[in-house]
């Protein structure tokens, strides 16, 4: 437990002060007001713990007899309701108990945009009232996964992102914090609530390294996997990074079988440290040996995403080196057009260039596909919508384009 000071008005007129004192789990807020010579003071206990970024043996521990957790687990993700109260077959001891100990906190939407594709974005603010965005790709054959994949969620892991990579709108503005268990979880269900379908693929291709974030992505991984959870097979989530080769040997060694995805971007160190700042830390040699790893642990094959940028990365030569690369880890690449942000000089090649870039790929055997823009138009490209909202850019809330 830390105190926090408070300063009072030295002439003793009216003033009143929030002071916070954390515990691991709960927030007391003592509300302070210095009238006169008069002190008085009330204490709020916030519970600061999600019910949703509880596993079920977690459960357990508060709810007993140990079957109550799974009535509890079924009211959050079968039924999915919005309070303690509404979970009517607990007894109202129970119910008073999670309430006391645990928050239920809800994402709101801000903006939902759909494009002609109808890819939709959806902008969430979160109860710090940071903003988040999650994007749902209706159906996307061969994309990660599956041929079959369809209805596939990008997610996103943390406020801003720390890495800075040159040419992603994610980092501009900076990092803010990491993203809560709940927080991921809460944007599946949200979309699904929102859009009426249910989701069986996600990508962590939104906002933020989901390697940087990795307790909290894990835990909320396993419940979204979780039978007793959303019940999404871990074979149809995909974890993209940049590169963060220990997290990536990390992963390798726990369970799930997760797939990853890795933003390569570049074929050589020279290139990937001047577009993506993580390479001076952990080098394509360092890089790959961690994902020769995880193949030899996992026993799946990886993805390399690469974004084609016109005159950066697109040469035959970077064509070449990154067959090389993903022959030796027999990894897939998909190639992605760059989509535009406000304000950075980056454009795609053209049409003819990445077709070229994509046949050597293929000519030196490479499974290699390149990837339709989706959403260009409602900017896609991720945590692209979140900047241009903070910068009042955008026009104003709740609407659809599609
Ligand atoms: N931080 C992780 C995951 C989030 S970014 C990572 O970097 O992998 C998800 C993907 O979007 C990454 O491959 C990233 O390089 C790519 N991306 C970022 N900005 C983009 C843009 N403007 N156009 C196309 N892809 C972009
Ligand atoms: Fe962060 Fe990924 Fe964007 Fe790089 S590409 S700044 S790691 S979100």
């Amino acid at each position: 437990m830390h105190l926090a000071e408070a300063r009072f008005n030295e002439k003793g007129y009216s003033t009143a002060k929030h002071v916070r004192i954390s515990e691991r789990d709960q927030e007391i807020l003592v509300r302070l007001h210095f009238a006169g010579n008069q002190l008085d003071f009330s204490v709020h206990v916030v519970p600061l713990i999600d019910i949703k970024s509880l596993h079920l043996d977690e459960l357990r521990r508060i709810a007993q007899p140990s079957y109550r957790a799974g009535q509890i687990a079924d009211w959050l993700y079968q039924k999915r309701v919005t309070s303690f109260a509404e979970m009517t077959n607990l007894p109202h001891a129970l119910r008073t108990k999670l309430a006391d100990n645990l928050c239920f906190g809800k994402i709101e939407v801000v903006r939902v945009l759909g494009s002609k594709d109808t890819t939709r974005k959806f902008l969430f603010r979160l109860s710090d009232n940071n903003l988040i965005e999650s994007v749902l790709i209706p159906a996307s054959p061969a994309l990660y996964g599956s041929p079959s994949d369809r209805r596939t969620i990008c997610v996103s892991t943390q406020v801003g992102c720390a890495y800075g990579c040159k040419f992603c709108a994610s980092g501009l503005d900076g990092w803010k914090r990491n993203l809560r268990a709940n927080e991921i979880v809460n944007q599946i269900m949200a979309v699904e609530e929102e859009s009426g379908e249910r989701i069986d693929n996600i990508v962590f291709m939104g906002m933020g390294e989901p390697l940087a974030n990795y307790d909290n992505l894990l835990r909320a991984i396993q419940i979204i996997n979780a039978p007793w959870g959303i019940g999404i097979g871990a074979r149809h989530i995909t974890i993209s990074t940049s590169g963060l080769a220990p997290q990536i040997r990390k992963l390798a060694d726990q369970a799930l079988q997760i797939r990853l995805a890795v933003s390569l971007h570049s074929a050589s160190d020279e290139i990937r440290s001047r577009i993506m700042p993580v390479n001076r830390k952990y080098n394509l040699g360092a890089l790959l040996d961690a994902c020769r790893y995880f193949t030899s642990r996992k026993k799946q094959r990886i993805t390399f995403e690469y974004i084609l940028i016109a005159q950066v990365n697109d040469s035959d030569e970077q064509a070449r080196q990154l067959a090389k690369h993903a022959r030796a880890q027999e990894a897939k690449v998909n190639l992605i057009p760059y989509n535009r942000v406000e304000g950075l000089d980056w454009t795609q090649p053209s049409i003819d260039r990445q077709k070229k870039f994509l046949a050597i790929l293929r000519s030196a055997d490479v499974r290699a596909a390149l990837r339709r823009e989706k959403g260009d138009d409602i900017a896609a490209a991720c945590g692209q919508l979140r900047l241009q909202t903070e910068r009042g850019l955008a026009a104003p809330a709740l609407e659809s384009t599609g």
